[in-house]
């Protein structure tokens, strides 16, 4: 890759000079994390549902979906992977190492939070906890963060629920994406995860949050562990869904 556009893009994210999807000077920009304008932030418009974790049916009210009562009781998609600005965002935040752009992003999910999952949790309110998804070693070296975890942070501040690492990851599989069906990931991740010592789960309630939600069966997986580990219920919280990945 050419030099230059490596140092324009570091630039680009550590000072932003205007907003990276409609060039809007950032002295115009009313949003005070930058990268984004408020106007473009206001055109991803956010779900008003939540969704089964295994067939992405949507679900009414709090129900559990009625054929996949798995582990993961309801997963809170907040906007959707159609909207070409999000899939923008997601992509510079992962693949163009986009760190700062966590911010804007677990705002989002903070708001869907918020309006849709929020009043289910309140029932139980100081049960509640958030974690994340860890990479693999490589993709970590790779990336250099952890985009979950940074997502599960800035929602964490935003929501008001306290946020810890509950898992490890136990060996480097193929990432999910370059499997083609449904099997062969769900495969791929069965044993992929462990609890970690430090932390207490048990009575717990997790909300496990990611970026992006594909097949589901990471985020089913990782709720089978937890579950597992005496975890009392498990939500989970993206900010889109690429089904057709
Ligand atoms: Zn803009
Ligand atoms: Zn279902």
């Amino acid at each position: 890759m050419h030099l230059k556009r490596i140092r324009d893009w570091i630039l680009d994210c550590v000072f932003p000079v205007s907003c990276i999807a409609c060039n809007a000077p950032k002295h115009t920009m009313t949003n005070p994390d930058g990268f984004v304008c408020s106007a473009c932030l206001a055109n991803i418009s956010s779900h008003q549902w939540l969704f089964c974790p295994v067939c992405n049916t949507k679900l009414a009210g709090f129900a559990q979906c009625p054929t996949h009562r798995g582990p993961m009781r309801f997963l809170g998609v907040a906007s959707s992977y159609q909207n070409n600005l999000l899939k923008h965002l997601i992509w510079r935040y992962k693949y163009e190492f986009c760190e700062p752009l966590a911010r804007p992003l677990g705002a989002m999910l903070a708001e869907y939070f918020i309006k849709i999952c929020k009043p289910y949790c309140d029932a139980h309110a100081p049960e509640w906890i958030i974690t994340t998804i860890p990479l693999s070693h490589k993709r970590m070296r790779w990336r250099g963060f952890n985009q979950g975890a940074l997502l599960a942070q800035e929602a964490s501040q935003r929501v008001n629920i306290p946020y810890a690492p509950m898992l490890s990851r136990m060996h480097f599989r193929k990432p999910q994406m370059e499997l083609a069906t449904k099997t062969e990931r769900e495969q791929n991740i069965r044993g992929a995860f462990a609890v970690r010592r430090d932390c207490a789960i048990q009575h717990k309630r997790i909300i496990i949050v990611d970026d992006i939600a594909t097949s589901g069966a990471t985020l089913v997986e990782a709720s089978r562990i937890l579950k597992l580990a005496g975890a009392k219920e498990i939500i989970g919280l993206v900010l889109a869904r690429n089904s057709s990945a």
